[in-house]
C-alpha cells in the first residue's frame, strides 16, 4: 500500500490528456497511427500512463527522410526560425501546469520542481535561441547548419533535456528528429503537439519514441549529419564507436560523479542547503550532482552535525503533493542499482544515515560516511539521492579527492575566501565549476563535461557553435538590408 493520500494537485487536465493514447510517432508534421506497443508507467503510482509507439527502423527511415525533405526551407529562413522558436517558448508557457503535471507523473519527480523548475527552464531556453536564430549571420558569418541532427536523451529531466536539444539545433537552421527515454516519452509527445500551433512547419521537429534500438537505428542512419547524446558515459561509448568513420559529428553529454567541496572557512549552514539542491533534488537523478562531499577536517563534525538535522526535514513521497521533497525514483531497476551500490558501500566499511520513505519506488536521503576510497559507491554514478563524505586536510588533499574518478562533469566548491576558491576551481577536472553554489543552469552558460563525462557544450555561444559547421551561408542568411 502507498504510505500517502489522494494527489492533493489535480490530474485531471493530465488524465484527459492522456486518455488520448495509445499514441503514434510524430513524424512530418503529424502523427501517425499508434504502433508496436510501449508502455510508460507513473513510479509513484506503479501504474500504467500511457501505451506509446515503439518505433522501428522503418519508422526512424521515414522521420529521416521528413527532416531531409523539410531542411534547405528552414535553414534558408532565419527570421521566420526566431518567430517560431519564440512561439514554442509562449506555448509552453501556456501548457506548463500540463507539462509539469504530466512530467511528474511520467518521471516521478516532485510538482514543485517541474512547475518551478524544469518547465520554466525550457521556456527559457526557447527564447533564448529565438534570439540566436535572429543574430546567426551576424555572429556566425561563414557557418552552415549541419542538416538534420539525431537527438537521443535521458529519462532525468526529460523536457529539458528535449529543450537543450531542440532549441539549439533549430535555431542554428538544422532540422531534428529526436528520440526520448522510453521511460518518460510523454512531455515530448505534448510538445511535438504544440509544434503545430507554434508554426513549426512540418518535418522540422520528429518524434520518434522507443528504446535503446531506436537509438541505435537513429545513430546508424546515414542521412543524419550530426549525433547529439545525453545519457550514460557507457551508451555514449557505443555511439562514438558507431559513429566513427561516418563523418557525422557528435556530441556527447554523459555521467558524473561531481565533487562538493567545503573549505574549513565555508559559511556551513549555506553549504548544508547547497547539499540538498547538489543531490537531493529530482532524486539525485542529475547528471551533475555534487554526489561526493569533500570537506575540510577542521570542520568536519559541525558540518555533519548540521547536514544530519537538515536530512531529517526532508520529505520523500508522493510527486504531486506539493509539501514533498524527493519524488519516486524513475523505475524499480534504479532503485534496485541505488540500493546495490549503498550496499557495497556499507559492506566496504561505509556508516549510513538514512531518512525515512514511504513503500513503494522510493529512495530515502541517505549520507554515506566514512566511505573506503576503494568501494563503488565512490567512484561509481549512483543516480540517487546518496552522497558520500569524505575529509580532508589541505586543499592540494582536496584537489586530489576532487579528481580522483574517471568522470569530469562538474564541481561545487564553498569558501568565503575567493582566492582560495578560484585558485581550486582551476585545478578540478570539471566543465563547470560553480563557487558557492551548485546546479545552476542558464541558457547563457555553456554546459558540459570532460574525461568520461563526455564533449560538447550545450548552452551560450558554444552551445551554438556545436550546430554550426563551417560554410558559405545558403542566400537567406542574409538579413535584408535595412
Ligand atoms: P542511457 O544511456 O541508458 O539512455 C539514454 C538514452 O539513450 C535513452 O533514450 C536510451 O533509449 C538511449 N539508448 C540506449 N542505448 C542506446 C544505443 N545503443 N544507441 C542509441 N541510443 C541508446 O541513460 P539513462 O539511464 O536514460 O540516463 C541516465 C544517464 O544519463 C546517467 O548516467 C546520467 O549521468 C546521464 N545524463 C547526463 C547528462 C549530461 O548532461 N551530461 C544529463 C542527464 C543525464
Amino acid at each position: 500500500t502507498m504510505a500517502y493520500g489522494p494527489a492533493p494537485e489535480s490530474t485531471s487536465a493530465a488524465r484527459d490528456w492522456l486518455a488520448k493514447g495509445p499514441f503514434g510517432l510524430f513524424i512530418g508534421g503529424a502523427f501517425t497511427a499508434a504502433g508496436a506497443p510501449l508502455e510508460t508507467r507513473d513510479p509513484a503510482r506503479d501504474e500504467v500512463l500511457a501505451q506509446v509507439t515503439m518505433a522501428g527502423e522503418a519508422d526512424v527511415d521515414a522521420a529521416v527522410q521528413a527532416a531531409r525533405a523539410a531542411q534547405p526551407a528552414w535553414e534558408g529562413d532565419p527570421q521566420r526560425r526566431a518567430r517560431v522558436l519564440y512561439a514554442l517558448a509562449r506555448q509552453i508557457q501556456k501548457r506548463e501546469r500540463l507539462f509539469a503535471v504530466l512530467e511528474a507523473l511520467d518521471n516521478g519527480k516532485p510538482i514543485r520542481e517541474t512547475r518551478d523548475i524544469d518547465v520554466p527552464l525550457v521556456a527559457r531556453h526557447f527564447t533564448h535561441h529565438a534570439g540566436w536564430a535572429a543574430l546567426l549571420a551576424d555572429e556566425f558569418p561563414d557557418t552552415r547548419a549541419h542538416g538534420v541532427c539525431g537527438q537521443i536523451i535521458p529519462w532525468n529531466f526529460p523536457l529539458l533535456m528535449l529543450s537543450w536539444k531542440i532549441a539549439p539545433a533549430l535555431a542554428a537552421g538544422n532540422t531534428v528528429v529526436l528520440k526520448p527515454a522510453e521511460d518518460t516519452p510523454l512531455t515530448a509527445l505534448l510538445f511535438a503537439e504544440i509544434c503545430a500551433e507554434a508554426g513549426v512547419p512540418p518535418g522540422v521537429v520528429n518524434i520518434v519514441t522507443g528504446d535503446g534500438d531506436t537509438g541505435a537505428a537513429l545513430v546508424a542512419h546515414p542521412g543524419i549529419d550530426k549525433i547529439a547524446f545525453t545519457g550514460s558515459t557507457e551508451v555514449g561509448q557505443v555511439i562514438r564507436r558507431a559513429t566513427a568513420g561516418t563523418g557525422k559529428a557528435l556530441t556527447l553529454e554523459l555521467g558524473g560523479k561531481s565533487p562538493f567541496i567545503v573549505m574549513g572557512d565555508a559559511d556551513l549552514d549555506a553549504a548544508v542547503e547547497g547539499v540538498v539542491d547538489a543531490v537531493w533534488f529530482n532524486q539525485g537523478e542529475v547528471c551533475c550532482a555534487g554526489t561526493r562531499i569533500l570537506v575540510a577536517e577542521s570542520v568536519a563534525d559541525r558540518f555533519r552535525t548540521l547536514l544530519k538535522a537538515r536530512m531529517a526535514s526532508l520529505r520523500v513521497g508522493n510527486p504531486l503533493d506539493k509539501s514533498t521533497d524527493i519524488g519516486a525514483i524513475v523505475n524499480p531497476r534504479q532503485l534496485a542499482r541505488i540500493r546495490d551500490l549503498v550496499a557495497q558501500g556499507v559492506a566496504a566499511g561505509a556508516v549510513a544515515h538514512e531518512g525515512t520513505a514511504p513503500e513503494g519506488c522510493f529512495c530515502s536521503p541517505i549520507l554515506l560516511d566514512e566511505v573506503s576510497p576503494a568501494s563503488p559507491c565512490v567512484s561509481e554514478e549512483i543516480f540517487g539521492p546518496v552522497v558520500t563524505l569524505q575529509t580532508f586536510r589541505t586543499p592540494p588533499e582536496a584537489v586530489d579527492l576532487a579528481n580522483a574518478t574517471r568522470y569530469g562533469l562538474a564541481a561545487s566548491i564553498w569558501s568565503e575566501n575567493l582566492t582560495v576558491a578560484m585558485d581550486l576551481a582551476a585545478q578540478v577536472k570539471a566543465g563547470v565549476v560553480w563557487i558557492n553554489a551548485t546546479n545552476l543552469f542558464d541558457a547563457n552558460a555553456p554546459f558540459g563535461g570532460m574525461r568520461a563525462s563526455g564533449f560538447g557544450r550545450e548552452g551560450a555561444r558554444e552551445g551554438m557553435a556545436a550546430y554550426l559547421r563551417k560554410g558559405t551561408p545558403v542566400a537567406g542568411q542574409t538579413p535584408p538590408a535595412i
